[in-house]
């Protein structure tokens, strides 16, 4: 797993980047700490691979304000408190209230449990905690239990999303989008215009831990849910992120200059930022343009450092490694920041400073994440021509399906 130990620098920073204009390559934007792997729910694309029972080799509560302290030599940026279910720590409340002391500012993502009780979540508020993340997966119980291997846990979902509103906490919903729901992805969209959060995070299936590559929906699926998701975008009363799909970035900007082309839109802002009011109100908000390793760090239970959470190649452990100077410096998150790298179609391709492909997507399908992003519909001109002229061969897969650089995945 640890592959990329070698650091070009030597002087790991202790500077704060400034939040105002954010630079990638000095800190970033969000830092996720996969606090435990214990969970009472067995979800069937578990990316942590969850189990009922903590592991012995976890972060202890010292390790881990050690790592917070270190995280805040980045500057105020955004921790969020992970997992497994971050509830199955003894020392949650006391670990957010002392990010809170450091200026971190804050959110957790607990399993849709009995765990997440009223007198839990108002400790977590006052401890200062600024968001609270569910997920759901389906617009009823049906698609969400049998999902999550356990019956109750969609309820429990709206009840935690109910009491964390009326307790004053801002609330954000997660949501995986793989074949098992895409049928219900309209009555989803619905849904999340009526539970009152500011933030509907949209993630895009990487076949990692349980998730296999037949789950991920195929790059028409993806497409289509990004359309709807930019039309939800225009009304809806939270904000919506897309992530582990960078390339919704690309529909963004391709929607707004074919609405300026037609006369819709006239005025002139920034396409990947505006439209993200809602959930400032937090002081979190969200990110523009992050990538794994790009913005993005990940911390697992036992402290080894990943880009993010789908891309499960170590660049070091913060019981041994500076955290920041591996952010900054350690070869893989330089060669992941560093576009100029990348193969196949997402090189030639003109959204490429705006997108770049899923990394981690890359690394699950074809084993390289400098590959292009094979659930990608856009296929660059640039690269038609090279196709044509036989400068270019579609990308291969690896483990039990291959797939082409930009065919669906068999049904
Ligand atoms: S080809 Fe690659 S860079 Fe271009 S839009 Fe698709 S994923 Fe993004």
């Amino acid at each position: 797993m640890r592959d990329m130990m070698k650091h070009h620098g030597k002087h790991p920073g202790v500077g704060h980047p400034g939040m105002g204009k954010r630079d990638f390559d000095q800190a970033p934007f969000l830092v996720i700490w996969e606090t435990t792997q214990a969970c009472d729910l067995a979800c069937k694309h578990c990316r942590a691979e969850a189990q009922p029972d903590r592991h012995p080799g976890e972060l202890s509560t010292e390790e881990a304000r050690v790592m917070l302290r270190d995280v805040r030599r980045f500057g105020p940026v955004i921790f969020v408190f992970s997992g497994g279910d971050a509830l199955k720590r003894p020392d949650i409340v006391e670990l957010v209230a002392y990010g809170h002391e450091l200026g971190l500012r804050m959110a957790i993502t607990p399993a849709t449990t009995p765990l997440a009780t009223r007198e839990k979540l108002q400790q977590l508020k006052d401890a200062g905690l600024a968001r609270l993340a569910i997920s759901l997966d389906g617009s009823h119980p049906g698609i969400h239990d049998e999902f999550r291997q356990v019956s109750g846990s969609f309820e429990h979902g709206l009840r935690i999303l109910k009491t964390s509103q009326e307790i004053g906490l801002s609330t954000q919903v997660n949501t995986v989008v793989a074949r098992h729901n895409l049928d219900d992805f309209e009555n989803l969209c619905q849904l999340m215009t009526e539970v009152g959060i500011v933030f509907w995070e949209v993630f895009f299936l990487i076949p990692m831990g349980r998730a296999k590559p037949e789950d991920v929906a195929s790059a028409d699926a993806f497409e289509t849910v990004f359309h709807r998701l930019y039309d939800l975008s225009a009304t809806a009363p939270f904000d919506i992120k897309a992530t582990a799909a960078p390339q919704y970035s690309r529909v963004v900007l391709q929607r707004k200059v074919a609405e300026r082309r037609s006369g819709a839109r006239t005025e002139s802002s920034d396409v990947l930022t505006d439209g993200a009011a809602i959930s400032m109100s937090d002081g979190i908000g969200r990110a523009r343009n992050v990538n794994d390793g790009d913005g993005f760090m990940f911390v697992s239970h036992t402290g080894e450092i990943f880009p993010s959470g789908f891309l499960p190649v170590s660049a070091g452990n913060v019981r041994s490694d500076d955290l920041v100077d591996v952010y900054r410096n350690s070869d893989l998150f330089r060669t992941l920041r560093d576009r100029s790298l990348l193969k196949g179609k997402c090189a030639v391709c003109e959204y490429l400073k705006v997108c770049g492909g899923s990394r981690a997507r890359a690394f699950a399908i074809t084993g390289d994440y400098l590959e292009s992003e094979p659930f990608c519909a856009h296929v660059p001109q640039k690269y038609t021509r090279m196709l044509e002229r036989g400068d270019a061969v579609p990308a291969a897969g690896r483990g039990p399906v291959s797939l082409p650089v930009f065919a669906r995945p068999p049904a």
